[in-house]
């Protein structure tokens, strides 16, 4: 059970994030409901009382709060109070379009220091000699320390002088321009890294001829993994790549395709095929977990499993009409393109799936929506038959997907509207959690 002392900056960071209008009474009501009596998570619970009121739960901080001498190799989300001891500014080159960046050093009063690198300058430009308090920062691992990166979901909020006192005498590294490629894991690529040097097994392989101002040539592409994900690949140059084999691609870069990191390698990369262990291909074709969170900040994942829990029907879900020519979904039999046609039905599951840190849309086709409801196609198309009345099979989806914890994989990618996942396999996580999950969604639905 958590009492009054221990609710209380939760429900101060839900007053922040939702500005006051709501008064802390009721939200510390809600708070001790969910995570007391309902037994919620204590981001789940923060998250849902922020969508009650009509906030952003992302805008939530995620309350890891941490010295520079606590910073991991990969943190997905942290909150550092620290001085900027130097800050340059200069131009890369992402895909091809010039992008200026900043980059130099922080330092904290424990006097340890750690390079930064601001991608997103509308979000934060950092002055030399001043404290700030930067929310949602990631880390990444740079020669085997952690550098942390100020993304476009940075917050920066500039502290007072007296704030953060350095010790005297603390060294400042330069920050220099990063010449030296930069060691990654598949989990770790998004979209716009170039210089990457990255270690994997070629699962598969396939080559095609292809058209260029040159001549014909040919192009490789396949799939490699390491232990953290698989990614699409693409070799420029023959390299004479073959099959199962470990390879380390040096100068890459990552060309994200609808937010889902594929890596390429051309003329100005080099292969070397390291010695010594690496996992199987059995070993790295078995699947690979990422939170939503983790999969958000890439901006997309091939072929990952993911939890959550449903907390939205998204319309289309169900019994659906199709056009046989180009698949659109038909209202009443008639394609906003081929007119009138043939309709030919289909099931389908559209939710929004939220793991109490982010959310994405799922999308179910009709295998694996049997597979999930029990459901068939040929029983939903009886019972619409019986009744007349296609929304009774939307109906019973919505009773037995609400509010459950559910396991998906699928591939991830990213557009306008967010993250969404194309199921290829979906699973409730835990049996029998219904009653209480619905009493739950209920609750939170009616207030
Ligand atoms: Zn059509």
């Amino acid at each position: 059970m958590m009492n009054k002392e221990e609710l209380a900056p939760h429900v101060k960071e839900i007053s922040r994030v939702l500005e006051g209008k709501v008064k802390e009474q009721d939200i510390e009501r809600d708070l001790d409901n969910y995570l007391n009596v309902y037994r919620m998570s204590v981001e789940a619970s923060r998250r849902h009382i922020v969508r009650k009121y009509g906030g952003d739960p992302n805008a939530l901080a995620k309350g890891s709060n941490k010295t520079l001498a606590q910073l991991g190799l990969n943190e997905g989300s942290v909150d550092i109070l620290a001085r900027v001891m130097s800050s340059t500014t200069r131009e890369i080159t992402v895909s091809g379009t010039p992008k200026t960046i900043q980059s130099g050093v922080l330092a904290d009063e424990a006097g340890t220091t750690v390079k930064f690198t601001v991608w997103d300058l509308t979000k934060a430009d950092l002055k030399p000699d001043t404290n700030y308090l930067i929310r949602y920062a990631y880390t990444r691992e740079w020669n085997g320390q952690p550098e942390v990166h100020l993304g476009n979901r940075v917050v920066v909020e500039e502290r007072p002088q007296e704030e953060i006192t350095v010790p005297e005498g603390v060294s400042v590294p330069p920050a220099g321009g990063r010449s030296a490629p930069q060691t990654v894991k598949v989990s770790g690529l998004s979209d716009g890294m170039n210089n990457i040097t990255l270690t994997g097994r070629i699962l598969s392989l396939k080559s095609r001829e292809v058209d260029t101002p040159s001549g014909k040539k040919t192009m490789f592409s396949g799939i490699m993994a390491d232990e953290t994900g698989r990614v699409e690949f693409t070799a420029w140059e023959d390299f004479k790549l073959r099959e199962d084999e470990v390879i380390t691609v040096s100068n890459g870069y990552v060309k994200g395709w609808k937010g889902i990191p594929r890596i390429s390698f051309g003329e100005k990369a080099d292969i070397a095929r390291p010695n010594g262990e690496f996992p199987s291909a059995e070993e790295l074709s078995k699947e690979v977990r990422r939170s939503i969170e983790s999969i958000e900040q890439a901006g997309g994942a091939f072929d990952v499993v993911t939890t959550g829990t449903i907390v939205d029907i998204k319309k289309g879900t169900g019994l659906i009409f199709r056009c046989p020519e180009c698949n659109r979904v038909v209202l009443k039999g008639v394609c906003q393109i081929h007119g009138k046609v043939q309709q030919v039905p289909d099931l389908r599951i559209r939710v929004i799936v939220d793991d109490g840190f982010a959310a994405m849309t799922a999308v179910m086709k009709r295998e694996v929506s049997e597979a999930l409801t029990g459901v068939t196609l040929k029983e939903a198309l009886d019972e619409a038959r019986e009744t007349m009345d296609t929304e009774a099979i939307s109906q019973r989806f919505e009773e037995r997907l609400l509010a459950k914890p559910i396991e998906l994989r699928g591939t991830v990618m990213s557009d306008d509207y967010g993250l969404s996942m194309t199921v290829t396999e979906a699973k409730f996580a835990t049996p029998d959690v219904r009653s209480e999950a619905e009493a739950l969604l209920s609750k939170i639905e009616v207030i």
